[in-house]
Formats: structure tokens, sequence, C-alpha cells
């Protein structure tokens, strides 16, 4: 807890009765489906979320005291109530036009992107926020590996696209294996704050990993076992590469199987066919693995019979505890081709310096690219984007504005980052989380915005991620104020905390939020409105129809952003640096 101070401690008890009641009874902690995370997060939390709650609302006392000028609070009201949907709107008109083409990365439409942003944050009087430049350069490469690639397993060779996938991180024309002898290591998890380790006592130099995927909570369902059903980052399997990487193995097989990985074979197949994402690296992503593969679980029940083990008993212990087991003499000779491709795309960034401590920050970001135009394709060829994520890209700018609009500039500097390459798998918010501008010990938090309601207001603010960190009892408080309650993910076991760009900043140690109205409508007519408009969200999602609707109601995406920039003025202006709850993966 870093909200100790004595000042705080006299508000704390002073206002404890009083706020305690509000918040403990409607919010979060009165859920019973919770309970479990009340667990987690624990008795500091709880108390953050009452200290957060009454700041708020002694906010016009500490101006007085403070040493820089404050923002009375209907000033910060005023700001707040200039987020408006018409702006949104015309934001997202011109993001979402078929003249910017679906802002594909390193395309024109990146171009007009990157000039519509730099206009708009320059009239608001934002600053470039990487030096003098809006820019941060983003070296993309794609590696694609042809279809003949190889996977011999104890003498038998299986077959590309129905058997298994290979690929490989290194930027390099040819990944080669050859007999690298073969260790199942469990869910492949390093967790020290779960005492788990299936890498214990055990040298993986040349050898090729083979890995369950999800993590031992969801395999079992119990609820003290990691985040039981609920996915931890261990279970990603991008998380398993990394570590097998981390650990110096050759190569990494994952185990397919539908449940655990919340898609079937067919997902793992295509998106594994065709290039892969990344960026340039001057050491070629050397640290890699050589190759990184899925297997399907026939090949996986095949391959534990020869090597004189079970499969399902294999599996059922490595649940039970920190697990590995050498395959017997079996090994993996693999050959992955690849064609590599380099282009260049670019994050965007700017900056309202703070008035007392301008070296710290807090990053509000979205994604400005999407899937581009699709010239194979008859009739319309442009995925618009208009959701995903124009909206988030459009809700920057509104956001922005209102913190413009404050009389008195925040204490803490306001910055708003709009990154390029997330539907490649997160790359410009990877990149800068590798190559960040503002050094992440005085990044205070993120705030992440991708594809915002637009199906009207709800009364509950769902959570991806809920109990990681402090950062949700900010989001209480100001839920609170708009009458609504906090839910969580709506689908825990599908792993969307690490999903999004804001996934980027918590790998880094920097407390991320990704919120939006939940499934709950606020009324009748949203809820009339969602059952004719949420069918055809659904079938638009990365498709050519995601394009503005004159039936969108953007009045909860409103709300939202109201809540977001509410956050960012508390936390600009009390000294607080919310904290990881104690068993987040990402505790810094
Ligand atoms: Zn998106």
């Amino acid at each position: 807890m870093t909200l100790g101070s004595t000042l705080l401690a006299l508000i704390y008890r002073q206002l404890l009765v009083r706020c305690y009641e509000n918040i403990y009874t409607s919010a979060i902690f009165s859920q019973n489906k919770y309970n479990n995370m009340i667990k987690k997060i624990g008795f500091s939390l709880l108390s953050a979320a009452v200290l957060v709650g009454c700041v708020a609302t002694t906010s016009d006392d500490s101006s007085k005291t403070s040493a820089s000028a404050r923002n009375t609070s209907q000033e910060i009201s005023a700001s707040y109530n200039s987020i408006n949907s018409a702006q949104l709107i015309e934001h997202v008109k011109v993001l979402a036009s078929d003249e910017f083409g679906g802002r594909a990365p390193s395309s024109e439409g990146e171009r007009l992107t990157l000039e519509y942003l730099t206009e708009q944050f320059k009239a608001i009087g934002f600053e470039p926020g990487n030096g003098d430049s809006f820019l941060q350069e983003v070296p993309l490469v794609s590696i694609e590996a042809s279809n003949d690639m190889t996977l011999a397993i104890g003498g038998k060779k299986y077959q590309h696209g129905t058997d298994m996938v290979m690929g490989s991180s290194r930027i390099m024309e040819l990944s080669k294996l050859e007999k690298s002898e073969l260790v199942f290591v469990g869910y492949g998890v390093n967790a020290p704050e779960y005492n788990w380790n299936d890498y214990k006592d055990l040298d993986v130099k040349g050898k090729t990993v083979v890995i369950l995927v999800n993590d031992p909570g969801f395999a079992t369902k119990d609820p003290e076992l990691f985040t039981g059903n609920a996915m931890t980052y261990y279970g990603r399997w991008t998380y398993k590469y990394e570590e097998a990487s981390r650990q110096g193995a050759e190569g990494a097989i994952i185990i397919h199987e539908t449940a655990p990985a919340s898609y079937g074979w067919s997902v793992v197949k295509n998106s594994w066919t065709g290039p892969q994402f990344s960026f340039q690296r001057d050491d070629l992503n050397k640290d890699r693995v050589a190759v990184e593969g899925w297997i399907n679980s026939d090949v996986a029940t095949e391959l534990f019979d020869k090597a004189g083990l079970n499969f399902e008993q294999m599996k059922a212990r490595a649940a039970k505890g920190s697990f590995n087991i050498d395959m017997g003499d079996l090994d993996a000779s693999i050959t992955v081709k690849n064609t590599i491709k380099k282009s260049i795309s670019y994050n965007f960034i700017a900056t309202l310096p703070g008035q007392a401590k301008a070296d710290e920050h807090i990053i509000y970001s979205a994604h400005w690219d999407h899937l581009g135009t699709d010239l194979t394709k008859k009739g319309d060829q442009i995925y618009n984007g208009a959701v995903d994520n124009a909206t988030g890209t459009a809700a920057l700018i509104e956001v922005a504005e209102a913190f413009s609009k404050l009389p008195n500039t925040p204490e803490r500097s306001i910055t708003f980052l709009a990154v390029t390459a997330e539907e490649q798998g997160l790359l410009g918010s990877k990149f800068y989380a590798a190559n960040p501008v503002i050094p992440a010990a005085k990044t205070v938090a993120n705030i992440n915005m991708d594809a915002l309601n637009v199906n009207g207001r709800s009364k509950d603010v769902a959570v991806y991620g809920l109990g990681q960190s402090e950062l949700d009892t900010f989001l209480t408080a100001a839920a609170l104020k708009q009458n609504r309650i906090i839910s969580g993910d709506p689908r825990p076991a599908a792993g969307i905390y690490y999903r999004s760009d804001h996934f980027a900043f918590a790998s880094i140690g920097i407390p991320a939020l990704y919120a939006k109205g939940g499934k709950t409508p606020a009324d009748q007519a949203t809820a009339d409105l969602r059952a004719k408009l949420d069918p055809i969200l659904g079938k638009c999602y990365h498709g050519l129809c995601d394009e503005y609707r004159d039936d969108w109601d953007l009045t909860g995406a409103v709300e939202d952003m109201q809540l977001f920039f509410e956050i960012g003025v508390e936390l600009s202006n009390e000294g607080v640096w919310p904290q990881w709850s104690k068993t987040s993966e990402f505790k810094r």
C-alpha cells in the first residue's frame, strides 16, 4: 500500500464509516461470485477502495493545501461533461472511412491516420510525446513458413495441417532441429507466487519441451489452484513459448485440446498458416526457441504411448504439482523454411505535461490499426474497423480534449498512445513495452480502450482481469458515482486480459486497466436495441461490415470514457502508485 500518509490515515478514519457502507454494499465486494477474488486481493485493496472513494469526495479540501493550482470539482465536472457522443462519431466517421482503407500498418491509411491524430492533438494543445516527435518508429517483420515443413518423431513423419503446425519467431530463413530429445514439462509453468515450477531440476538445453495448454487451475477447476477456471497468463500459449525460451530449450511443442485452448484445432491451423508478424530486432529473436509448434491430442497420445507413458495419467499428474518427465528415447527432427519481409509502422504518442510531476505519466492507449483492404474480395474490400478500433482511437482524442479543457493542468503528465499492429499480435504495444518512451518505473498506470460499446448504456462495468490491481478500486469509486456496479470478465476462461494492448504494459509491471460497459442493459430501450444490434455486431467482428451505423447508441461509450477520465484525474492529482494484487503474475 502506498496510500499510508498521515493525512490519508486521518481522512480514512474520519470517513471510514460513511464510505465503507456505500462501497462495501454496492460494488464488487457484495457479489458472491467474486468471493474468490476478495480473498485474492485481500483486505488492503478493500481499504484502498474506501480510501479512494473517500479521497474523491474530499478533493475540494485538498486543493486548498496543495502547492500547485488544482481544479475545483466544478471545473472537473465541466470537463467530464464535455465528453460527448457527437464528437466521438465525427472522429469515428473519419477514421473508419473508405478513404482510410481499413488502416493497415505501413499503408496509405496509416499515413492518413497518423496525420489526423497529429492534427487533432495539436489542436487541443498536446505536445509530442517522443522528444520532438509524435511518432515512435516500429520496425515490423513478417515471417511466413512454407507448407513443406517437416516434423519427424520416433521414425514417423507427421502431416502439416492435420497433425501439426510448426513455425519460428526467429527472423531467419531456416529453422532446423535435429534429433532434439523430447521432455514433457506438464503445463510448462514457472510461477514463484504459486510455488510452482515445471522446470525444476531440469536442464532443457538442446531439448524440445512438450507442453499442455492452459493451467492447472482450469484443468482441476480447483479455485485454490492458480485462479481456478479463469485463465492466468501462465495458461496462454504465448507464455509457454516465452518460458521455454527463457529456460534455454531448443524447441517447444504445445499439445492442442479444444476445451483448455478455448478454440478448435482449425483455429490453430488457420492462424499458424500465412505470414506471422513480429517486430525487427537486432538479435533476430535468437533468444526464442528455434522452433515453436502445436500437435493435436491424437498425435500426443501416440507419442506418449511410444514413450511408454499414458497421456491421460501424465496430464492428471501434471495438474497436481510441478512436474516433468523424459519421454524415453523419443526425439524430434524439424525443418521450417521461412520467407522474411520487413516494413516500418508507427506508434503515435502525445502528452500533456504535468504541472508538478511531469516525469510521472498516466498512459491512455488504444490501437489505431485494423485489417486494411483485401483486393481479392469481390464487392466491398475494405475492413473499415469502425468498432474495432476507430471507436477506441476516437476516444483517445475525446478524453484528451476533456483534459485539455481543465483550467489547471494536472499534477502528473497525461499521455495518449495510439499503437500499431494490434491485429498482428499486439505488436505496437509490445514494441512500446520493449522500448518504453516513458520509463516503466515512471508510468503510474495504463488505461486501454479497445472496441467501445456502441449498443447503449450498461448498468455494470465489466473489468477484464478483475482483481489484478488496485486500479479496480479507482474504477469502483468512479462507477459508483454513475450508479453503476463492477462486474467481472464475461468469459474468464478465454483470457481476454492477455489479448489486448494493456497487456504489454502489465507485462513490464505497469498496472493496466481494461474495462467497458458490461452485459446488463441500463433500461428496456437499450435491451431492445441490443436484441437487434448485437447479432449484427457479432457477425461483423473482424468482418467487412464493421462500419459506422446510424443506429449505434454511444451513450454507454460516453459513460465509460467519463469513468476513464475521472480515474486519470484521480491518479494525476493524488500521489498514488496503484499496486498489483499480491498474487498477480505482474507484480513489480
Ligand atoms: Zn481491437
